[in-house]
């Protein structure tokens, strides 16, 4: 069985129970942030926070402690040769492992530039695919559903380079635009590929842009099915292992001008990023390295990307038990996929759930749940219908068989 007592049986065949910490674990340390729940508190499952992995991090105890002297990364500079001059060579070195252990991006070759989370990231990468500039700003589209921050980040600062141009599928193509692709996507969970045709006719010469941003192509989300290799790759820390307030984020960019932009940008906006986070990146990124080390011994669950996926698959189960049980509910259903990382067989087990409700009386699904205590990120913030809501699925434990008690109830 995954996770707690009333979990549906779990089909990954692992005994990841034996891994979440026991109730005695929890409550040692349920002031360290963590709210005291009552049957009838309001669930805040709204963002992406992802707080599932905690108890996983708990367990590693020391193993993952970074211990750094006052005389330690003073200066604003890193690697002052690097392109990246504020990236610490140790996380460089750290990425490149993970994503060769995990398989789903070539890192080989790639410039790396070190962010503020991605979400500077996807900024730096605006920035540089649309400067010097034209006559008009370039439209930034995305396929709806798209991720409800790019309208707002894109256009705070009414920039002259850019502009949100709404959904990918109704872009001409006919004027220069920038595409972003979300793969798996936020917040449905499917793997995406760009949808905007170019205009061939008409003698523009059309320059689209994509940035793929891949903040939850990671094991416990999806199957991986390739080594995706865009010009413009967008990671995040946040998703990969849970560490979300460290706000480290990385691109992997194959042409050297772009990082060189994306660098300058953040140069002018953060002079870098900072070093303790970078550091304690770093070593969470090589403890889980470490755990792969042993080629040719079974995976071990106590292995980070082994007992995500657990967690998810599980989560997953529970959820899809309850909504087969509901009339008013229904969940998207994704293909199975053979999976190179774990080698086996999967669906994916996407950090947020599309839910629908499917009654026609309901014709505003965030609000319906709101009523019973439950926030979501309705279907309008993602450019689509009202029908639809977002529900985090990586919250803690018991914040998590709280909703499900109550969508039951419903
Ligand atoms: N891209 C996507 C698709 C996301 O869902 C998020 C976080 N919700 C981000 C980017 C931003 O992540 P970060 O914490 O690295 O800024």
């Amino acid at each position: 069985m995954c996770g707690t007592e009333q979990a549906a049986p779990c089909t990954c065949k692992c005994k990841c129970s034996a891994f979440v910490p026991d109730n005695g674990a929890l409550k040692a340390t349920a002031n360290n942030g963590r709210l005291n729940l009552s049957p009838d508190s309001i669930i805040n499952l709204d963002h992406g926070d992802p707080k599932m992995f905690e108890s996983y991090w708990e367990k590693m105890g020391e193993k993952c402690t970074v211990v750094i002297p006052g005389w330690r990364s003073m200066s604003y500079f890193s690697d002052a040769g690097n392109q990246c001059w504020f990236l610490e060579p140790q996380l460089a070195e750290s990425i490149r492992r993970l994503h060769v252990v995990v398989g789903n991006a070539v890192a080989e070759d790639r410039h790396v530039v070190v962010g503020n989370g991605s979400s500077q990231l996807f900024q730096a990468a605006l920035y540089a695919v649309c400067s010097p500039g034209g006559p008009a700003p370039v439209n930034v589209v995305s396929a709806v559903p798209y991720y409800s921050c790019y309208p707002e980040v894109t256009d705070f600062l009414k920039s002259g380079l850019y502009q949100w141009g709404g959904d990918a599928h109704s872009y001409n193509g006919k004027d220069p635009y920038v595409e972003v692709v979300t793969s798996p996507n936020n917040p449905d969970g499917f793997i995406r590929e760009s949808v905007v045709k170019q205009d061939q006719g008409g003698g523009h010469d059309v320059a689209g842009k994509l940035i793929h941003d891949l903040a939850y192509y990671w094991p416990h989300y999806t199957p991986i099915t390739k080594p995706v290799d865009h010009d413009i790759m967008l990671f995040t820390f946040s998703k990969c292992t849970g560490h979300a307030g460290s706000r480290i984020g990385w691109a992997l960019v194959k042409d050297k001008e772009v990082a060189k932009k994306m660098t300058k940008f953040i140069e002018l906006n953060t002079i870098g990023v900072s070093k303790e986070s970078q550091l304690r990146a770093a070593k969470i990124m090589e403890v889980i390295y470490q755990g792969y080390q042993n080629f040719g011994t079974p995976a071990k669950l106590e292995n980070f990307f082994e007992y995500a996926q657990c967690l998810m698959a599980g989560r997953w189960n529970k959820l899809r038990e309850v909504v087969k049980n509901s009339e008013t509910f229904t969940l998207p259903q994704y293909p199975q996929e053979y999976c190179y990382f774990s080698r086996q067989s999967s669906q994916a087990h996407p950090a947020f759930a599309w839910l629908k409700c499917n009654k026609e009386e309901i014709e505003d699904c965030a609000s319906f749940l709101r009523r019973h205590k439950i926030l979501t990120r309705s279907g309008n913030r993602f450019g689509t219908d009202e029908k639809y809501t977002r529900i985090s699925m990586v919250d803690r434990e018991d914040v998590f068989n709280l909703f499900l008690k109550r969508l039951s109830a419903i």
